[in-house]
């Protein structure tokens, strides 16, 4: 197993004996490694070992497993070393020196090797171990764990054999207790559990504790690549190449008596955060026998009274680990004949609760600052705190997984269909949307639906974006759904559910179950607030939200928004009510006629513009005239086409045929091969000022009704979609004479401003010539990303993006995360000539990039003013900014 290839240059030194490593030593020495060097240091009673690196891993692996020369004679050094502190041998038949074997990657992975206890024991040593201890029993149960765990682990003989087996003997002896077997039957036990070996196998379980040694160590290092290490790496978004370090440490015994045990704590409470050591024991115990289930273990608390000694001391070296780290230790103990042990720390795994409340409590404590509290929480995990969630400790019918698109849990009725989700939502019934995908038709049945539930589609496919800026429970692209319209029928894993059915969702995990679950009710904690305050001190970049509601805007705000960066239009119109009125308005005849049309939306465009004012009082509130191309307001072309043929053919005579006809050709002449690039936007509004200028009246006349009424209002006037400078003069001339016609008239002045999106390249590339007629800049990233790629977000999503994050052709969705090196080169030129222009320009972000953790960060860098996101990402944003202010000076 020894190559002739000499240990490579860059392994510096393979072994490390515990005392030489350092707690800051992860990447070479593993997370276990790392924590049992620190603890080591600090003078705990930790046995004796040593890790070979992880660097040794790397080579092992370029050699196909080979081991490469010379690491044979510094791991028998290294043992030779353990010996002489321990004045014990290995192989010894009198007193032999026992090891475990453990893995331990930078990174915590339960995918890796399992590890191999009381390495060292054969046939003649467990005599000596028998002597030793003046308790043999003891010591030929140890051999038979040893002998399962090893052929488990490094012969790949799988433990139900061995169960199996134990489990006749203890028939035959008439215990329930493996602890409750005697001498000869667990020497019977040992000879079968080897014969098992040789008949599965084909060779006899190795004899020798040094070649057990190399082939265990071997093992570990494979594992490395076992499918389960793989797949846990994949889904976590971690490097392959890292390698694992192996620990070898000498052997403590739990299950030596009723004053031996074993056991696991967290110096605080890692589900809630609650300042107090929580773990659990079990004593006349080895290794796993804690979470392995066989045995109910006791609450630490009680070890005060079982070894009053032993808890004391070891409350002591929890909060002294705790202070030296600096953070909620994961610690692993032995008692041996009263004696503690200590066998693992590292930073311990938590609830999104437990992490704001510990680290706020840590900051209180002045065990961390304040800046390092803000960086201990993921902005991400967030949305966790801020959605009711399936409360995770009920049984339930699990049926499916897909994405986890919008975190929260909903349970309600199937209905596939958004106008039917619309009807019975309104009546008051909980009900699920269950499409196949969603399209901008179905929102009215998105909003009355308490979650969503597609078949295909990503994390940023319509129903995704959708549900998340509404803050609803979506679980996308979950692809074992067979949904079947003409049936009416939903086929997963061989069930069929109708509509009317109930299922739930967690958003947050992506899964679906059958029937009702049980929910925990989201709570803002003080905890929450401090951190969020905390945070809002230290950023530089503001906040705001995108809302298009005096409901979402108060949601925003409640969520610490300081203001409405995007306030889309468009949705105003698609209101039952309001649409036939739109409609008529796009389909005039003539000028008259669509000035009529506009004179009755205009009340309602009012309307809605005083409740979204009231609700943001004294905060800026952007708001974008008219974007999407008007066939969106009109019906679909194919389907109206079929409909017209149809009742051509079959009643020709159909009074109704002549205004179908008529809509059609409107529809025809509407129609755009490439909306996305067509009649929208600016370019909208310079064909039909009209449509602009009912807009602007609307906003000044709310605006100022408030102003009088003593509300402070500050509309901020955005066009969108700006190519060329001279589309923005055009727009604004004519709409500053309307807002100051409003303002004359009602003698009312409001300090409103006129600006513009950044979101086709050439306004970013003559960024300098168009801030001369805009007051700010709100980047629209979705559409500069579309635009500076060339792809529609839809048809990428779709088709090939996901190919291409899986074959890394591009580092991440572009929809997600900002484009460093195209998007936001852009962005950057655009900020230098406007400032240079305007130095007082105000920039911000609009679209859902503001609420991604690393595209907040970008606008720190870019030395924006704010982002802008859904009003559930707010405090996303605000910590993410934060978070950005701390780790990149000031721009
Ligand atoms: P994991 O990474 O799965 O936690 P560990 O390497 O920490 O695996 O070990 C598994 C179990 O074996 C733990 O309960 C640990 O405390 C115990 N263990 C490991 N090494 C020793 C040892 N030298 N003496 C006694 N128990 C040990
Ligand atoms: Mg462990
Ligand atoms: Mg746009």
């Amino acid at each position: 197993m020894t190559s002739r290839i000499p240990l490579a240059e860059t392994v510096t030194r393979p072994i490390y004996m515990f005392e030489e490593g350092r707690g800051d030593m992860r990447d070479l020495l593993g997370g276990k490694g790392a924590g049992l060097a620190a603890m080591t240091h600090l003078g705990l009673p930790v046995p004796p070992g040593f890790t070979i690196t992880t660097e040794v891993c790397r080579q092992v692996q370029s050699l196909g497993g080979e081991f490469p020369d010379g690491l044979e004679a510094a791991l028998w050094r290294a043992m030779a070393s353990l010996e002489a502190r321990l004045g014990k041998r290995f192989g010894d038949p009198h007193s032999p020196l026992l090891v475990s074997v453990r893995s331990g990657a930078k990174f915590s992975m339960p995918g890796m090797m399992d590890t191999i206890l009381n390495l060292g024991l054969d046939d003649t040593t467990v005599e000596g171990l028998a002597a030793g201890t003046e308790n043999p029993r003891f010591a030929w149960d140890a051999y038979r764990r040893f002998v399962a765990m090893f052929s488990n682990v490094v012969l790949d003989v799988k433990l139900h054999h061995f169960e199996q087996v134990l489990a006749r003997f203890k028939q035959q002896a008439g215990v329930s207790a493996d602890h409750e077997l005697d001498l000869a039957t667990l020497r019977e036990v040992v000879a079968a559990y080897r014969k098992l070996v040789l008949d599965r196998t084909g060779t006899p379980f190795p004899a020798d504790p040094r070649e057990q040694l190399k082939l265990a160590i071997a093992a570990v290092f494979k594992s490395w690549n076992n499918p389960r290490a793989v797949a846990y790496r994949n889904h976590h978004g971690l490097p392959h190449d890292l390698g694992t370090a192996v620990n070898i440490q000498s052997m403590v015994f739990g299950n030596m008596g009723e004053d031996s045990g074993t056991g696991v704590a967290f110096t605080r409470n890692p589900s809630t955060g609650e300042p107090e050591l929580y773990g659990e024991y079990l004593l006349n115990a080895q290794g796993e026998d804690v979470v392995a289930g066989l045995r109910t273990p006791r609450p630490l608390a009680t070890l005060a009274e079982t070894l009053p000694e032993v808890h004391a001391q070891f409350k002591a070296i929890a909060t002294r680990l705790e202070q030296q780290v600096r953070d909620v230790q994961d610690l692993e103990f032995t008692i041996e004949r009263g004696k503690l042990y200590m066998l693992q720390t590292r930073s311990a795994k938590r609830t999104t609760q437990a992490a704001v409340r510990i680290a706020v409590d840590m900051a209180r404590e002045g065990l961390i600052t304040r800046e390092e509290a803000i960086l201990r929480v993921d902005p991400r995990k967030l949305d966790d705190l801020l959605h009711p969630r399936v409360d995770p400790v009920a049984h339930m019918d699990r049926l499916a997984k897909g994405l986890p698109a919008s975190p929260g849990a909903a349970t309600g009725a199937i209905v596939f269909d958004a106008d039917e989700a619309e009807k019975r939502g309104r009546g008051g019934e909980a009900v699920l949307l269950v499409r196949i995908e969603t399209c901008p038709d179905d929102i009215h049945g998105m909003i009355q639906a308490r979650g969503v539930l597609t078949c295909r589609g990503g994390m940023t496919s319509h129903a995704a974006v959708v549900a998340r800026g509404m803050g609803k429970p979506c679980v996308a692209g979950c692809d074992a759904l067979e949904i079947d319209l003409e049936l009416g029928t939903l086929v997963v894993d061989g069930r069929t559910f109708r509509a009317g059915d109930i299922l739930s969702i967690d958003g947050g995990s992506g899964e679906v179950f059958a029937g009702a679950v049980p929910l925990i009710a989201p709570e803002l904690t003080e905890d929450f607030r401090t951190l969020m305050d905390w945070a809002d001190s230290i950023r530089r970049l503001k906040v705001r939200t995108n809302s298009d509601t005096p409901r979402d805007s108060a949601k925003g705000r409640e969520l610490g928004a300081e203001g409405i960066g995007l306030c889309r239009t468009e949705h105003m119109f698609m209101q039952a009510e309001r649409l036939p009125v739109m409609q008529r308005m796009i389909l005039a005849a003539s000028k008259q006629e669509r000035l009529a049309a506009l004179a009755e939306l205009l009340p309602f465009q009012r309307e809605d513009f005083l409740g979204i004012f009231r609700a943001m009082e004294g905060l800026p509130v952007t708001i974008r005239l008219l974007d999407p191309p008007l066939h969106e307001f009109l019906p679909n072309l194919v389907e109206l086409a079929t409909e017209v043929a149809v009742l051509k053919a079959t009643r020709p005579d159909d009074p109704s045929r002549a205004s179908k006809e008529a809509l059609l050709r409107k529809v025809q002449i509407l129609h755009e091969s490439n909306p996305m690039m067509g009649l929208r936007g600016c370019r909208l509004g310079l064909m039909y000022p009209e449509i602009n200028e009912m807009q602007v009246r609307a906003i000044m006349e709310a605006a100022c009704q408030l102003t009088r009424a003593g509300v402070v209002v500050k509309p901020e006037i955005m066009i969108p979609l700006v190519g060329h400078v001279n589309e923005l003069a055009r727009t604004r001339e004519h709409l500053e004479a309307v807002a100051r016609e409003v303002m004359e008239r009602t003698d009312t002045t409001v300090p409103y401003l006129f600006g513009t999106m950044i979101e086709v390249p050439r306004a970013a590339l003559t960024a300098d010539q168009i801030a001369r007629e805009a007051w700010f800049f709100s980047f629209g990233t979705n559409d500069l990303t579309q635009m500076t790629f060339g792809f529609s977000r839809d048809d990428a999503e779709g088709k090939f993006l996901m190919m291409y994050a899986d074959e890394q052709i591009l580092p991440a969705n572009p929809f997600e995360t900002l484009d460093r090196d195209g998007v936001v080169k852009l962005m950057k030129m655009a900020v230098d000539a406007g400032r240079a222009t305007r130095p007082g320009l105000k920039l911000g972000i609009c679209g859902e990039h503001g609420g991604d953790p690393t595209s907040v960060a970008i606008a720190h860098e870019l030395g924006l003013d704010y982002v802008s996101c859904s009003p559930y990402r707010v405090p996303i944003a605000r910590l993410a900014a934060a978070q950005a202010a701390i780790s990149t000076p000031r721009p």
